[in-house]
């Protein structure tokens, strides 16, 4: 039986997509889903930071209403690109505001870190359904962000694979039956190094995840565990539950994707291959499912599923994190934005793997944020804690000893 995807607007008319950030790993799960049932979807817009031939290739594919480069002197390269295609051309910070706000029944918001905020924020007051991935949006600006869903009315469907699960989890279910929600961890690719081990792992170590392809950004998080530190910040504004209610399970095979335990005793896993052409395909659906060629689950191969608790010493960021949330107010958009100049300094090589969580507890206990009423605010924290990770970054002293892969970085 094929799943049929309820069309919005005129009967029969195609579901019109925009997706923000279409050349990430988020933004090229979503295309290939898009291609593979060109009748049930129509694409309004895509954006790209820099990869102008990827974005024009999908836009001569997809045939889009608009194609935007962020970069403004990129406009060039993706207009002669695009040269006969009948699809619009166009570059820069209000462009992609423009393109991001167009009407549509489903905006992805693939853009990576809090550089997507204002253009998810856009999306998010004109689409009818926004598919969230870019988990920094809710981190840095979680109420300012829920409050403009609200005014807006738009649904929000995360489609970070454990929110997805939880969201898939709950459907039906009343909030006040939920006792707590369990995120999974694949423990990522130095689950089992030592910390000292730790101390020497370079950026293409820590990009190559076991189980997930992903974007740079999200990959370093997962060696971190900044990322499931994050996942929590998210599930707190998704699902309205108390830090102390969202637990973290690091389960390697990735096949569970999250868990709700319920008051009767019930617990609800929602499993599936790790790909993330399933939640995506959740979001584009939804409430309806769609067909995807996501391998299937042999349960009968399946040697085991195991579980074990999260170790916080070896990984400081997961804890961090829950400061950050305890603390509230400001704290987790100074998080996130430490975390993010840090993540980007090691995939530099200018720090290394430990310093991320050094440079992240430094500016959490040397700033005093102001809690965010709007954007602006929202903002200007962001900047302010980009600024204390630059000096915290310059107070560790480091210097690269060696330039190639496997060079050290060690303290001067
Ligand atoms: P990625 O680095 O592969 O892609 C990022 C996309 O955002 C690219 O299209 C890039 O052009 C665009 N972009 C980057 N900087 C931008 C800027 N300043 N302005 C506008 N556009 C910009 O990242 P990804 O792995 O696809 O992750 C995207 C988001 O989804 C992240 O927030 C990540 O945490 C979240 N997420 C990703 C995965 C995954 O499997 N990759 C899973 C769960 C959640
Ligand atoms: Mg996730």
């Amino acid at each position: 039986m094929t799943a049929r995807i309820p069309k919005s607007g005129q009967a029969g008319a195609p579901r019109r997509i925009s997706v923000l950030g279409a050349t990430g790993s988020i933004g090229s799960s979503t295309l290939d889903l898009l291609k593979r049932d060109r009748s049930s979807f129509a694409v309004e817009a895509l954006t790209a930071h820099e990869s102008v031939e990827a974005l024009a290739a999908a836009a001569r594919d997809l045939r889009p209403a608009v194609a935007v480069i962020g970069k403004p002197e990129l406009y060039g390269a993706l207009r002669e690109a695009l040269s006969g295609s009948g699809v619009e051309a166009a570059a820069g910070k209000d462009a992609l505001l423009e393109a991001a706000a167009r009407p549509v029944d489903v905006a992805v918001g693939g853009i990576v870190g809090a550089a997507g905020l204002e253009p998810t924020l856009a999306a998010a007051r004109h689409a009818r359904v926004l598919a969230l991935a870019n988990k920094e949006c809710l981190v840095c600006a979680g109420e300012v962000f829920k409050a403009e869903m609200a005014k807006s009315g738009t649904s929000l469907v995360p489609v970070d694979s454990e929110h997805s699960a939880i969201f898939q989890a709950l459907a039906g279910e009343r909030a006040e039956r939920v006792e707590r929600l369990i995120l999974t961890a694949s423990g990522g690719p130095f689950s089992m190094l030592t910390r000292a081990e730790m101390a020497d792992v370079s950026p293409k170590q820590a990009v190559s995840h076991p189980k997930w392809r992903m974007g740079a950004k999200i990959s370093v998080d997962s060696a971190t565990m900044m990322n499931k530190g994050l996942e929590v910040i998210e599930a707190f504004h998704l699902f309205a539950t108390a830090e102390d209610r969202i637990d973290v399970v690091i389960h390697p095979q990735s096949v569970i994707h999250s868990m709700v335990a319920f008051c009767d005793g019930a617990v609800l896993a929602q499993m599936g291959a790790p790909d993330m052409r399933t939640p995506i395909a959740v979001a584009l659906a939804w409430p309806d499912r769609m067909a995807t060629p996501v391998k299937r689950l042999d349960f009968a191969r399946l040697a085991a599923l195991t579980f074990s608790p999260p170790d916080e010493d070896r990984f400081p960021c997961l804890g961090l994190a829950r400061q950050a949330l305890r603390s509230g107010g400001g704290f987790p958009t100074l998080l996130n934005a430490a975390n993010e100049i840090a993540v980007r300094a090691f995939l530099r090589r200018e720090i290394g793997f430990l310093d991320i969580a050094e440079v992240v507890e430094r500016v959490l206990a040397s700033e005093t944020p102001v809690a965010p009423h709007d954007v602006a605010d929202v903002l200007e924290l962001d900047a302010q804690g980009r600024r204390a990770a630059r000096a915290a970054i310059g107070g560790l002293g480091r210097t690269i000893a060696a330039s190639s892969d496997g060079g050290r970085i060690r303290k001067v």
